[in-house]
Order: C-alpha cells, then sequence, then structure tokens
C-alpha cells in the first residue's frame, strides 16, 4: 500500500490546547472517509481534535498506541437508528460503540421520542423503550437531558412525523385538518429552532397511514428555510414501492430536502430482483434532486409484529410479545402449532409483539448496499428482548462479509459509506473524515479479524476486532476491556446550509 504522508513534521503540530491530554496512535494505515486508498500515517490527536496526520516524532506529553498492522478510520455514523430513548437509558451504548459506531442518527421511521407529552404509547412508538421514557413535550426538552446526561456516542436528531401526529391528533385515522397541520408544523419548526437535523415520516405505520402528501408537506414546510434531511420509511417496500417512492421524492422537491430512503429493500418475494429498477429510479432523481438512502447488509428486517408481513415472509421470529412472552426468540409458525391457531389468531394472541421477518432476496441487498449512494444504518430496536442481531452486527458484518469475504466492497469504499458520505449527507461539519483539525471520532481496527458476532439465534453479542473507539478525543470502548464508562458523546449541530452557488442560505 502506498506510502503517503500529506502533513509532514512538527510544524504540523498545533500549540492550541497545550493542556488538553494527547495520544499519537503510531504506524497504522489510514482509511481517511473519503473512499481514498489507505495509506500509512501517524495520528496525533489533542484534546477533542485531531492534531496532525504525518509521520513525526511524538510530542513528549503523548500516550504513543502501536497502530501496527491495524486501520485508522472516523468513527462510524449509524445513520438510521431507533436509538433515541436507550441513549438515556443505556449511556454506555455498548451494542454501536463496540462495532465501532461513535454517532448516531435518530427519530427514523416517523417516531421519535419527543415532542410527545406523557400519553399511552401506541405501536409503533412503543419500538422506541418503555411509556417512562417519553416525558419530553418539547424536542429542546429531549436534547437538553441528553446535553444534562450525556451518553458515549454523539446524536444527529431527527423528529418524526408519526410521533408530531400523535401528538396533535386525537383521532389518527384521518388526514390531519388545518388546525391540526398547523399545530404539528409549529412543533417541527420549535424543534428545528432547538437544533432537530430534519424530520423523517412512517407512512408504512397505521398511526400515520392516513397522513397524504400534502399534509406531510405542509408540516415539513420549515425545512424550506432550515434546510435538513427528509428521511422516509416509505408507505409501501412491496409491490407499490415505485409509487411510493414517486411520493418521497415529490415531497423532497416540495421542501427543497435531502430525500433519504430508509432500510431501501423490497419485500416479498414476487418483488425481489427489484432492487434494479428502484436504485435505476434513485439515479435517475439525482439528476434532479439530492437523494440518497440508508441500509443494512441483512436479508431479514425487523418491526412490530403484522400479518401482511408475516405473509410475504419466508420465516417469522417472535422478538417480543406482551400477549404471549414465551413466544419471544421462536419462530411464529412453531408457536402457531404451539397454540393451535392460525396466523390471524395468534397475532391477536401475541399482540402487542416484534418480529423479525426474512423477507428480502440477498441479491437485492448486495445490491443496494453496494450503491454508491448507499449509507449504512442498522435499524436496529434497541430494548428487544430478542432483537434483530443488526443492533449489534451491521457495521462489523459489511466489514467482514461484504469487504474481507466477498470482496464486494472495498475497505475505503466501505469506510466510506459509514463515515464522509453519512457525514456530507447529513450535513457535518468536521466529522467524518480524518483531517488535521477535525472531532477526534475515531476506531482503530484489525482488518484481518473485524467481524460481527450477533446471530438470529444469539444477537446480543460484541463484535471482533474493534480495538479501540474513540469520540471526541475520549475512549468509549476497547476490545478486551470493553466500555470504558466515558460518555463524551454530543449532540451535533448542523451545519449551515449553502446554497448551491456556495453562498449560505438566509
Ligand atoms: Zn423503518
Amino acid at each position: 500500500m502506498p506510502d503517503r504522508s500529506p502533513a509532514q513534521h512538527a510544524q504540523a503540530l498545533p500549540h492550541a490546547n497545550p493542556d488538553a491530554s494527547s495520544f499519537l496512535l503510531r504506524g497504522g494505515m489510514v482509511v481517511d472517509g473519503s473512499g481514498a486508498p489507505p495509506y500509512r500515517a501517524d495520528v496525533l490527536v489533542r484534546g477533542d481534535r485531531i492534531a496532525a496526520i504525518g509521520a513525526f516524532e511524538a510530542p513528549l506529553d503523548a500516550q504513543v498506541i502501536d497502530a501496527t498492522g491495524f486501520v485508522i478510520t472516523p468513527g462510524f455514523i449509524d445513520s438510521h437508528t431507533h436509538d433515541d430513548g436507550y441513549l438515556l437509558a443505556h449511556p454506555d451504548m455498548t451494542p454501536k460503540v463496540s462495532q465501532g459506531i461513535t454517532t448516531v442518527v435518530t427519530g427514523n421511521c416517523g417516531i421519535s421520542l419527543a415532542p410527545l407529552s406523557p400519553r399511552v404509547i401506541p405501536q409503533p412508538l412503543d419500538l422506541l423503550g418503555p411509556p417512562a421514557l417519553f416525558r419530553f413535550d418539547t424536542f429542546a426538552g429531549w436534547l437538553a437531558a441528553l446535553r444534562a446526561t450525556p451518553a458515549a456516542t454523539n446524536v444527529i436528531p431527527l423528529v418524526g412525523h408519526t410521533t408530531l401526529r400523535v401528538e396533535c391528533m386525537a383521532d389518527l385515522e384521518r388526514a390531519a385538518n388545518e388546525n391540526e397541520t398547523a399545530r404539528m408544523r409549529e412543533l417541527f419548526e420549535d424543534a428545528m429552532q432547538a437544533g432537530a437535523f430534519g424530520m423523517s415520516t412512517g407512512t408504512f405505520y397505521p398511526p400515520a397511514a392516513h397522513a397524504t402528501i400534502e399534509e406531510i408537506i405542509a408540516v415539513g414546510a420549515p425545512l424550506r428555510e432550515h434546510g435538513g434531511v427528509f428521511a422516509t420509511h416509505l408507505r409501501d417496500e412491496a409491490d407499490l414501492i415505485v409509487d411510493a417512492m414517486e411520493e418521497a421524492l415529490t415531497i423532497g422537491r416540495a421542501l427543497d430536502a435531502l430525500v433519504v430512503f430508509s432500510h431501501h429493500k423490497l419485500a416479498g418475494e414476487k418483488n425481489h430482483g427489484r432492487s434494479q429498477e428502484t436504485l435505476n429510479l434513485i439515479e435517475q432523481a439525482a439528476t434532479r434532486q439530492p437523494v440518497c438512502l440508508d441500509c443494512h447488509p441483512y436479508p431479514a428486517t425487523s418491526t412490530m409484529l403484522r400479518l401482511d408481513r408475516v405473509r410475504i415472509s419466508r420465516r417469522t421470529m417472535i422478538t417480543w410479545s406482551k400477549g404471549y412472552p414465551a413466544a419471544t426468540g421462536r419462530d411464529f409458525s412453531d408457536v402457531m402449532a404451539e397454540l393451535g391457531l392460525d396466523d390471524e389468531a395468534a397475532l391477536k394472541r401475541l399482540t402487542p409483539a416484534g418480529a423479525i421477518y426474512f423477507l428480502m432476496d440477498e441479491r437485492d441487498v448486495e445490491r443496494i448496499i453496494t450503491h454508491p449512494l448507499a449509507m449504512v444504518g442498522s435499524d436496529g430496536l434497541p430494548f428487544d428482548p430478542h432483537p434483530h442481531p443488526r443492533q449489534w452486527g451491521t457495521f462489523t458484518q459489511v466489514l467482514r462479509k461484504l469487504v474481507r469475504e466477498t470482496q464486494v466492497l472495498t475497505l475505503e469504499g466501505a469506510i466510506h459509506k459509514m463515515t464522509g458520505l453519512a457525514a456530507r449527507n447529513y450535513g457535518i461539519a468536521e466529522r467524518g473524515l480524518l483531517q488535521a483539525g477535525h472531532f477526534a471520532d475515531l476506531v482503530l481496527l484489525d482488518p484481518a479479524r473485524v467481524a460481527d458476532n450477533a446471530t438470529f439465534e444469539a444477537p446480543i453479542q460484541v463484535s471482533t476486532g474493534i480495538e479501540q473507539v474513540w469520540v471526541n478525543g475520549q475512549p468509549v470502548w476497547d476490545g478486551k476491556a470493553g466500555k470504558s464508562g466515558l460518555l463524551p458523546g454530543r449532540v451535533l449541530q448542523r451545519a449551515r446550509p449553502t446554497s448551491p452557488d456556495g453562498h449560505i442560505r438566509h
């Protein structure tokens, strides 16, 4: 591999923060997050920043860490999570930092923890955790709690349109009226002012299924002024996926917002192979408007238990069940046989419940995740007692399976999806790339050993080969010792949007 040292010698060493703690990663291969090939260099960290990258003597005050044989990358950005409540309840974020994730995007699929005043929490909002977590009637209040009691990872917060509906509408079985729409827009505007990065929708789910395109555009209007993303769990990911994608693209254009196709997939056997068609549609759209997607490498998805999903899946596993807790971790078909019930009756018995659905085609999954516009997002459900393994193994599975084993991605290509590409799409300044002056979110990994250990049968497992992880210059994970207990995560701030001519808007 080339030995390219962009910053030579001591003139690169900064003088700022002389008291800040320092460490030097010596002799590793740098994969910088831009997609550029690896190069050998030392990385010096002072305080919360990367001070210099190059080849130099260690300053006297710097701890030296031998990185020989290892790869140094920017911290991974999990582009799609449901960690809103988990950040507060389990701030060490072990499922995430143990696979190299240093930043999580929350509030996806239309469901965010805030703003929502205490109430009975309908499905699918309950996927975010127990009712006691829902105690923030303003988005600013939730962000303040995250700042007061930070987690180990940084946060890129989105506002869920379904959450706004549940907060503002007494009857969810229809489109919002004018007053309700105005109230939702007001809450969204407040959230954007407080620091949200955009809005997500989940019209696939009952509480938002009756929302019209007009309602979503009206509620999302603040995006036109603030910038930000429109992330969407489509109304349909099966037979009618193209119509659903066209709807999302129309909303994106109306709001002048980047469209993020969440967990892009083709559900059900009769739609297998159609990723060629949908990726083609995304590429066509990309010539007219900003668009990207997130996905994970597994051929199965997970959400609340629903018959329409069960019936297009080759296998369904129960992840939790209030009605029949003994079903947890077992196949739905076995549970049906045990109870002597048909699928409808079994669903009634188990519900509310969650499930894993094996309903995607491996070739679609591979075609989607290797697409240049695809970011990596775990979409994990952190409170499930028997979760989909993606919560613990998404990023390390990409590095093991797609980079090392099948080699459909290069290491630098995979890391770019996990870092630089996501930082650019979400508008994060000074992260996502290994550059002097950037924040020191870093991963030290062993490219020969890195692997996910979480499986569908035993999903709660830390990964192998993630040697060290730092967030804002502080160690949060050690491959041998585990979590450090430090909680240096921050609520990130959106870079001011720029117009195409490079000027900052308004
Ligand atoms: Zn979703």
